[in-house]
């Protein structure tokens, strides 16, 4: 008896202990091991569904599900969102609040068409032009005014049919208008060239009232000779 036994029996006890330990432990390792794998799964649809909404240039804006608040798609915040709450749309969305750091962004993308590459230049003319955001507001939300940057110091504006271009000059502008020449029957036919409105520079809001308050009527005279 004694120790070969003893020795025998420890040794079925540890054989049992380790199959069931084996046992236990395998079940636990395998479910980890696969919630881990559905998860990665679930997290790289999440990814590939974001990555899928940036690669749309038109999909302008972002919002978190959890916090509704639109941000432009430049906004450093928008990397604070993650995969699973993140949207996009191609509009703002009437009631939900902007994000006070893109703001800006988020109006001047509404004015800029497809050149939505060229944002940061738009952004820094508006800047430089003195472009306060209440303004930007009444052009791009209010006004629907359409916006083409030419080069830094020149963009032109369509504002309810007609076109007109800015000339940044310093803090201020010059405001151009689109040159056209009466026809015949006393319509107006619109030319590739701009006319000064006024030779010295105005303010970014003086303008912006000029193209918001104009109308054309037809005792006008043509412009055509006017630059
Ligand atoms: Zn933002």
């Amino acid at each position: 008896m004694g120790k070969r036994e003893a020795e025998h029996i420890d040794f079925d006890a540890v054989m049992k202990s380790l199959q069931s330990e084996k046992r236990g432990e395998a079940d636990p390792e395998l479910s980890p091991e696969e919630n881990l794998g559905s998860a990665k799964k679930e997290v790289s649809q999440a990814a590939r569904k974001r990555a899928s909404k940036l690669s749309d240039p038109r999909n302008g804006y972002v919002y978190s599900t959890k916090e509704r608040i639109i941000h432009d798609r430049t906004c450093k915040r928008v990397s604070g969102i993650s995969d699973d709450c993140f949207e996009m749309s191609k509009k703002l969305i009437p009631g939900m609040p902007l994000c006070n750091l893109c703001r800006r962004k988020a109006w001047i993308r509404l004015g800029m068409g497809d050149d939505t590459k060229f944002i940061n230049a738009y952004d820094r003319f508006f800047r430089e032009a003195y472009v306060s955001n209440d303004l930007l507001q009444r052009l791009f939300v209010d006004n629907d005014v359409k916006v083409k940057i030419q080069d830094i110091t020149h963009m032109t504006f369509d504002v309810n049919g007609e076109r007109w271009m800015w000339e940044r000059v310093d803090k201020k502008v010059v405001l151009y208008h689109n040159s056209y020449e009466i026809s015949d029957v006393g319509t107006r036919v619109m030319r590739k060239s701009f006319h000064k409105q006024k030779e010295t520079p105005i303010s970014a809001q003086s303008a912006a009232n000029k193209m918001l308050n104009y109308t054309w009527d037809r005792s006008h005279q043509s412009n055509d000779n006017m630059r």
